[in-house]
């Protein structure tokens, strides 16, 4: 599952003394779509059915990930396994599979480097909303604060809208805090990120 693990992004330099802190969180809506082409029509949409197909052939073992075209309904294979041995593969994880699990069924789905290995790409739209205790006016004000950026999944996320989404600012007087040095990003503004960070904001006498 390290596969699955969130890329964590390192904190700031010189990391300055804030007055508040605030929580954003990047909420879970659904799960990515799977993005191939469908065999039987011309869309390029799939779901996952819920269901992993496990084979087994003397100690060798197959095993996919069903998913179903989002317009025609037809069911295609994911190759999560292919001619492993029994042995090699974790026992829980095993049972998990063999059991329809939906915690595996996500982890599968939201799996970037399954999709790239079996050739497939994902499409995170609706599947996140930012979640902030913040209200955007205390930007007005002259405080300094840290925001600490909580992931609930993976979605790759441009930056520069988190603080569009967070802060209710335009792209430009987003831009025109980063360039001034205002908003403090451990990454490029334009980066997109899919896991935890933080970053700060200064008042302008203490940059
Ligand atoms: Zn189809």
């Amino acid at each position: 599952m390290s596969e699955l693990r969130n890329t964590r992004v390192p904190a700031a330099d010189g990391a300055p003394e804030v007055d508040r802190k605030a929580l954003w969180v990047v909420r879970e809506l659904g799960l990515p779509a799977i993005v191939k082409s469908c065999v039987a029509c011309r869309s390029a949409r799939h779901h996952p059915t819920g269901k992993v197909r496990v084979n087994a052939s003397g100690k060798l073992l197959d095993v996919w990930m069903l998913i179903s075209c989002e317009l025609c309904d037809r069911t295609s294979k994911i190759t999560v396994h292919e001619r492993v041995h029994v042995r090699t593969l974790d026992h829980e994880r095993l049972v998990m599979f063999e059991n329809n699990d939906p915690a595996v069924v996500r982890q599968l789905v939201m799996d970037t480097a399954l999709a790239g290995r079996t050739g497939y790409r994902l499409d995170w739209t609706g599947t996140w909303e930012l979640e902030t205790d913040l209200p955007f006016h205390e930007l007005d004000e002259p405080v300094s604060l840290e925001v600490v950026v909580r992931f609930e999944l993976p979605a790759p996320v441009r930056v520069e809208k988190l603080l569009t989404a967070g802060f209710g600012l335009s792209r430009p007087a987003v831009r025109g805090m980063v360039e001034s040095g205002r908003i403090r990003l451990p990454v490029a503004v334009d980066a997109k990120v899919r896991g935890d960070f933080g970053f700060f904001v200064v008042t302008s006498s203490s940059s």
